[in-house]
């Protein structure tokens, strides 16, 4: 990162010399921290907490992520409406895009603006009005001389191609990534790989998945979008233990946790499927050596799994300061500095 900072290279050339992380998540991360309400899910918190959101962006950049994007996720025209918050929808996105500025100048990283699943597409009889909507978020991300764009989270494909033409035409570069839920096919039922091909096509940059499946059931699905595309591919897991019958974080089921909301641990009984650092590291290698080169962690990533990401690519973000270092543990400790009578206990503990 260090050598990025002196010369800010844009995301195609970064891409061209190795992979970039980016790291996300933050309706999970600030709903934890208490600063955003889960199913409401809009982020106001970039003007009633700005420094929150600063500082989680600063947080992940010391971690390793190449890219700060934007907290405009569902800061969109139809979401605001359902909340009853539709008057903000300019100031949030402003505001959002000025504190990503901000943090990304300061350290040298990426700015990224960002547009996701309008929830009104059906088809294309919507396409208009969610053009319309994409446009004027983009156009904020401009006057915020964003780096680029992402478009994420999308179920349909003929959105995302919207998407696509929208940041492309305000001539930036696009990172357009597609959902994939239980059944990973667009709600048009085209495959992932196909899906992706198409979005090449219609110019992005960088294609691939984001969100609802964990590594275990979104790299399964990276193969085929590799060989389909020859452009850069996404691949921006949940850190959640999804599994072939549970295969996306909505469908996760506790059996041991009796009183879930609606019964459902999504999205606010999830922490006993949290994946560990490791889990993250050994996704970003297979992802990697895939030839996946554009990484990171959506909904309910924490920095720690950006920093086991970074780690597994070969980086030494800030924080591997900080990474752990059993050696000099008094209990578990290797270190001839430990005290024997303790080592000999840590079999106790
Ligand atoms: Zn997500």
């Amino acid at each position: 990162m260090s050598e990025d900072h002196e010369v800010r290279r844009g995301l195609l050339e970064r891409l061209d010399r190795g992979p970039v992380i980016c790291a996300e998540g933050y309706l999970f991360e600030l709903e934890r921290r208490g600063y955003l309400q889960a199913g409401g899910y809009v982020p106001e918190v970039v003007l009633d907490h700005p420094e929150k959101v600063r500082e989680l962006h600063r947080e992940f950049v010391h971690a390793g992520s190449d890219v700060v994007e934007a907290f405009t996720y569902y800061a969109h025209r139809e979401k605001l409406r359902l909340v009853g918050k539709e008057a903000l929808l300019e100031s949030i996105n402003r505001q959002a895009l000025a504190l990503a500025r901000e943090v990304a100048l300061e350290s040298g990283t990426l700015c990224a603006g960002n547009v996701c699943n309008t929830n009104i597409y059906v088809g294309e009889q919507t396409e208009a009005e969610v053009r319309a909507m994409f446009e004027e978020q983009v156009g904020w991300a401009v006057d915020a001389e964003v780096d680029f764009v992402i478009g994420e989270t999308f179920s349909w494909l003929g959105e995302a191609i919207v998407a696509t033409e929208v940041i492309k035409d305000a001539g930036l570069p696009a990172v357009v990534t597609l959902v994939p839920h239980r059944d990973p096919a667009t709600r048009e039922g085209v495959q992932p790989a196909e899906a992706c091909k198409a979005l090449e096509q219609a110019g992005a940059d960088v294609v691939g998945l984001n969100c609802s499946r964990g590594p275990a059931t979104m790299l399964p699905l990276l193969e085929a979008i590799r060989s389909a595309v020859s452009t850069h591919v996404a691949a921006l897991p949940v850190p959640y233990r999804t599994h072939a019958s549970e295969p996306s974080f909505q469908s996760l089921h506790d059996p041991q946790v009796a009183h879930l909301p609606e019964g459902r641990s999504f999205p606010t009984g999830l922490d006993p499927f949290t994946c560990t650092r490791y889990e993250i590291a050994e996704f970003a290698e297979a992802a990697r050596a895939l030839g996946v080169d554009y990484l990171g962690v959506c909904c309910g990533a924490a920095p720690h799994h950006i920093r086991s990401m970074a780690e597994a690519l070969g980086r030494t973000p800030p924080a591997s300061r900080y990474s752990a270092d059993m050696s000099k543990h008094a209990y578990f400790g290797t270190d001839h500095a430990a005290r024997p009578e303790y080592r000999d206990y840590a079999r106790e503990l």
